[in-house]
């Protein structure tokens, strides 16, 4: 099949957006690469501290207006922008493929997932809504209202440019907050598209800031005293000993969302083949890069016939992925984002091997890629089989295109190894039997569960959840929950004359 239209043409350089307008910035200037092609695409600024501070003063003015806009008239800016995004729908999700290198109906459905926030987002006047008792005393009366704070940075990862800034922006702002947020500076196409709709749904100048950069942008937020909180997702180093610490010290609110090791586990019962298909995805999507991604299956039980029957069919379907430039329909794998990240994929191969586990599949070698493109950044899926426990290709997240298969004869043992991995992100289990599904979701410590689901990545309206090392805070992304991070709640308490 043909490749799509790639909608970044030439090497555009990325602007930041403060206060309404468009800015060059004075930072060193990198490049952002297209890694299928492995060309440069258009340059990125690291934004200095000076422009961070442009932007906190800019979002800080504007707070004070957009606070005393009603939740309505804010919510309506929102239902603008919900209509810009569909009418960009497969802009936004090409230039999705374009920086990142997933394929093009992952992107889209990032930007459906995306989008679906802005949707939940506009019903902020009934999200926010507090509630009274009248009489607490003869003749008074008691109410809860929920107020904004001001000002809140927001932080996203490479592996989801676009969707990830929106599970909190938008529900930043229509609560009555100010935004400034820095999307990660491998991919910053998909949150400018983003900067250039909200432009268009006309939100007042300094409420939705976007300024490019790293760690300069990240401490500049966080050492400033007009930023209330941080909504972060990243791995978990730098929302644990970074964005957390910091936030601690400093007295900011926090959501630190990290990485993760998941865990799917197949039951002797379960549908060999809606297991396999649902696998294929959850291990391999996104190029493994994916916070959701299956990293270890367990297979339990002592049934070698079982075992042999799903153990094919795996290799055979893995073996069939189309992988190559995701803005070709046919691809179904793309590329990892960059060579490090290769790299990393490919040093996590070493470890399994020199721990003794044996290699089924080999994405080292056993790939083609589907088009002419360097090989730079492409690796095939690799299965592993014999896999322990104590294995750093267990206990460390790889983030590519692997999976480690072990047996073990009970469900409480799956359990137990799901439990004692440091991360708890989304582990699921794969059945017939109502009676495991049951004792699997009371028992295993994980942000999200999935029954039958191999990607457990949680609607709009529901918290992104995560636990231990997959989670820093108390609130999470989307829907009431960052409803709640982003207002507080005051009491007022009246007596009638
Ligand atoms: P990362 O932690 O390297 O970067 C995330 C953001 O933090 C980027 O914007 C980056 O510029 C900034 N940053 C990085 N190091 C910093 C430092 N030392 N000081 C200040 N700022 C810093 O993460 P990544 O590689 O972009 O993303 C992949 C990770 O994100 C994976 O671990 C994945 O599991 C995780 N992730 C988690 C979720 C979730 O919801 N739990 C979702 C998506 C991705």
């Amino acid at each position: 099949m043909a490749v799509l239209e790639e909608p970044i043409k030439g090497v555009p350089l990325v602007k930041n957006y403060i206060n309404g307008e468009w800015v060059e910035s004075k930072g060193e200037i990198k490049d952002v690469v297209n890694p299928a092609k492995y060309e440069t695409i258009g340059k990125v600024p690291i934004s200095t501290r000076e422009e961070i501070d442009t932007a906190v003063k800019a979002a800080q003015e504007a707070f004070p207006d957009w606070r005393r806009t009603t939740p309505v008239a804010r919510a309506r800016c929102l239902f603008r922008l919900k209509e810009l995004m569909e009418e960009h729908f497969e802009d936004i999700s090409r230039i999705q493929t374009q920086e990142h290198g997933k394929t093009i109906d992952e992107s889209r459905g990032e930007t459906r997932r995306g989008i679906e926030n802005v949707e939940v987002s506009c019903g902020a006047p009934t999200m926010m809504l507090g509630y009274n008792l009248e009489d607490i005393a003869s003749g008074i009366d008691e109410y809860l209202i929920r107020q904004p704070l001001g000002v809140f940075g927001i932080i996203g990862p490479f592996n989801f440019p676009w969707m990830i800034p929106l599970w909190s922006a938008p529900y930043a702002v229509a609560t009555g907050n100010c935004v400034v947020v820095k999307p990660s500076s491998e991919v910053p196409f998909s949150h400018l598209k983003a900067a250039e709709l909200v432009e268009e749904a006309g939100f007042p100048p300094g409420v939705w800031n976007v300024v490019n950069g790293g760690r300069t942008v990240v401490n500049g937020m966080l050492e400033h005293p007009d930023i209330k909180g941080i909504a972060f997702v990243g791995s978990t180093p730098t929302a644990r000993d970074v964005i957390y610490k910091r936030c601690g010290e400093t007295g900011k609110r926090v959501i630190g969302q990290g990485g993760a090791t998941n865990f799917m586990v197949i039951m002797p019962d379960a549908n060999i083949r809606a297991t396999v298909a649902s696998m294929m995805t959850s291990f391999f999507g996104n190029a493994g890069q994916r916070c959701l991604s299956g990293q270890t299956l367990i297979v339990v039980g002592d049934d070698d016939e079982f075992y042999k029957t799903l153990r094919d069919a795996l290799i055979d379907s893995t073996s069939k992925i189309v992988i190559g430039y995701g803005l070709d329909e046919s691809v179904q794998m793309g590329p990892l984002r960059d060579k490090p990240k290769k790299d990393r994929v490919l040093s996590y191969i070493e470890s399994g091997i020199e721990e003794g586990a044996k290699v089924i599949l080999d994405g080292r070698k056993n790939f083609k890629i589907f088009g002419d493109y360097p090989d730079t950044c492409f690796l095939g899926p690799t299965i592993f089989e014999d896999v322990r426990r104590d294995m750093k290709i267990v206990r460390e997240e790889i983030f590519g295109p692997t999976m480690g298969i072990m047996r073990v004869r009970t469900l409480d043992e799956a359990i137990e190894i799901c439990n004692e991995s440091p991360f708890a992100n989304g582990d699921a289990i794969f059945t017939s039997s109502g009676k495991s599904a049951r004792e699997f979701q009371y028992q295993v410590v994980s942000g999200n569960v999935g029954i039958n689901i191999g990607i457990v990545a949680p609607m709009a309206f529901f918290p992104f959840s995560g636990m231990k090392d997959s989670f820093f805070g108390i609130l999470h992304t989307q829907g009431q929950e960052a409803v709640r991070f982003f207002t507080e709640s005051k009491v007022v308490i009246q007596r009638w004359f």
